[in-house]
């Protein structure tokens, strides 16, 4: 390294030097001010201390202090700062202490939220209170609280709690009493009673008044109880409990156990009350919805006329009971008054309501049962109509079966029934007979005697041949001079016969036409009935018997042959 290198490495450590001189300069100078005015803070607090901060600061202020100097002050101040310490703690201690003593006198008499606030108070930490500038804060609060529980306590005292009320003998108070006497149970709807009642002190169980006041507290007590008798409806245990408090209150020597039986009675009533209004409510709630539920059935028709009536009464009944019960229990109190009015005029509206509903019911009703009288009598109208109609129908369809000339069942008639006869005989295969007769030469009569003649012969035979025929055979003019016989149970030989003999009789018929005798004669044609295509073919059969009895001369009767039975032809 050369002498240049030597000469430049001292020169700056001579900078750095007096460079470092120069901040430590500066430091001590702030520390210097620092200390002086530290002690400057802590003076006035005591005076060895303030002598010993003094001496610090005319050494600090001497700008070098003399370090033998500056050890001794210290050492004395430590040994005087310890012993204060201890007696900060111990002020601190008594502020505390004091601050008790204020607070504890308004506790008493303050209120719910008064009381939050003193307890807070009282709970103000110990550095707090000892911190000499809290002091004013803490103070103030203090006489903040003390301002309010004062006018409070006494407004109370002139207004008059509800116990105190009770409690309270003077003449104020009864005057207030008497104006209240009617609406007592107003005073049982504040629950803070209980509260109000512990804030009068009365637990402590000490007798703090004279035997007068207990006295006259008790005789208050006992008027309290007989009016909540009388006036309040409880329920059963209730009413029970009422007496034993009496008991109790008459046996009570203390306040103690005064303010135990005034708790109960809180209790009593405001759960008599709280009864009463949770029963009207339900009571009403039931109602409604019964109502609904009624007008609901009614409107979609669910109940008929009779039902609806007995649903109505049912209704009505329960309503009376119903306002019974409500009458003699919680509505009896006269606390409830209003809601005894409310109550009747829901029920009044109610009672409104169902009273239309039945009106327009029986009006209803009426005119249905018009309308169904009305109708009752246009269906007897009807049936009288129809018995009529069917009758009339009957002799139409007797009239169109019927020949008008001769009054026989005409051909339509006698199908009809030939259709029947075969069935029956296919059923039970009865010998059956099937005649068919001609009257001989008749248009000859027409055209000697006329018309007229004719259609009397046509008369005067059919009836001969009706009356000399079995009530079971059938007879029908078939058509002009034709008739046809139907002889049930008749064999074919019988049926022969009887034909014949009918043939005789009207040969004999003494027929007189200008005076002059006319002999009327027919010719038949008989056959049994038998299995054929059908009765068609019994008429073809009969008619070709017939014929051949034409053939054969006339007047005279002729069985069907075997050969008479082939199907078609005629005649
Ligand atoms: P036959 O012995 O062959 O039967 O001779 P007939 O004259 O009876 O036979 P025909 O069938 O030729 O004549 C039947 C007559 O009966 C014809 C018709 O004028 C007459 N006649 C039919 N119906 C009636 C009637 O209701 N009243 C009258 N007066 N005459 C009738
Ligand atoms: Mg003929
Ligand atoms: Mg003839």
């Amino acid at each position: 390294m050369s002498d240049q290198d030597w000469r430049q490495k001292y020169l700056a450590a001579l900078e750095q030097h007096e460079q470092d001189e120069k901040q430590w300069q500066q430091r001590q100078n702030s520390l210097q001010r620092l200390l002086v005015r530290v002690s400057l803070v802590a003076e006035g607090q005591d005076g060895e201390l303030d002598r010993l901060l003094g001496e610090l600061r005319e050494l600090v202020r001497e700008g070098d202090p003399d370090p033998g100097a500056l050890r001794r002050l210290q050492d004395a101040l430590e040994t005087h700062v310890s012993g204060f310490d201890e007696e900060r703690q111990a002020v601190v201690s008594r502020l505390q202490q004091a601050l008790q003593g204020l607070i504890d006198p308004l506790r008493s008499r303050a209120g719910r939220n008064e009381r939050r606030q003193l307890r807070a108070l009282e709970r103000t930490p110990a550095d707090t209170v000892g911190r000499f500038n809290a002091l004013p804060g803490i103070l103030e609060q203090l006489a903040e609280l003390q301002q309010q529980v004062l006018s409070e306590s006494g407004d109370a005292q002139k207004r008059g709690s509800f116990w105190q009320r009770v409690l309270g003998g003077g003449a104020d108070v009864r005057e207030e009493e008497a104006t209240e006497a009617d609406s007592p149970d107003s005073n049982a709807d504040e629950p803070e009673d209980s509260e109000l009642a512990a804030g009068l002190d009365l637990d402590s169980g000490e007798p703090r008044a004279d035997d007068e006041q207990l006295r006259n507290l008790c005789a208050r007590l006992l008027q309290l109880l007989r009016h909540i008798q009388q006036h309040i409806t409880l329920p059963e245990p209730a009413q029970e409990r009422i007496e034993i408090l009496l008991e109790r209150v008459r046996a009570s020597e203390n306040w103690g156990q005064i303010q135990a039986v005034l708790d109960e009675v809180v209790h009593l009533v405001v759960a008599a009350v709280g009864r009463g209004q949770r029963e009207f409510e339900q009571f009403l709630a039931g109602l409604d919805q019964r109502l609904v539920r009624l007008r609901t059935q009614f409107e979609t028709g669910a109940l008929d006329f009779g039902h609806w009536q007995e649903v109505s009464e049912a209704f009505d009944q329960r309503i009376d009971q119903e306002l019974d019960e409500m009458g003699s229990s919680a509505l009896g109190a006269t606390e409830l008054s209003g809601l005894q009015q409310a109550v009747r005029d829901h029920v009044d509206r109610l009672n409104a309501t169902l009273t239309e509903y039945r009106e327009a019911d029986t009006k209803r009703e009426q005119a249905l049962r018009e309308q169904v009288q009305d109708l009752q009598e246009k269906v007897t109208a009807m049936e009288a109509e129809s018995r009529e109609v069917q009758k009339e129908l009957r002799k139409e369809r007797e009239r169109a079966a019927t020949d008008m000339l001769t009054q026989l069942p005409n051909r339509e008639a006698l199908e009809e029934r030939l259709d029947q006869e075969y069935r029956r005989w296919h059923r039970y295969r009865e010998p059956t007979s099937l005649a068919i007769i001609d009257i001989d030469w008749f248009k000859g009569i027409n055209d000697t005697y006329g018309h007229l003649a004719g259609d009397k012969v046509l008369q005067l035979l059919a009836r001969s041949l009706r009356e000399n025929l079995r009530e079971t055979d059938y007879i029908a003019r078939y058509g002009g001079e034709e008739f046809i016989i139907l002889l049930p149970a008749t064999p074919l030989e019988t049926a022969v016969t009887v034909l014949d003999k009918l043939r005789e009789r009207i040969q004999a018929l003494p027929f007189h036409f200008r005076h002059e005798r006319v002999e009327v004669t027919f010719s038949g044609g008989v056959t049994g009935f038998m299995e054929v295509d059908g009765p068609d073919q019994l008429l073809d059969m009969a008619d070709r018997a017939l014929y051949r009895a034409k053939e054969q001369g006339r007047n005279r009767v002729i069985p069907a042959a075997e050969q008479d039975k082939r199907s078609g032809g005629g005649r």
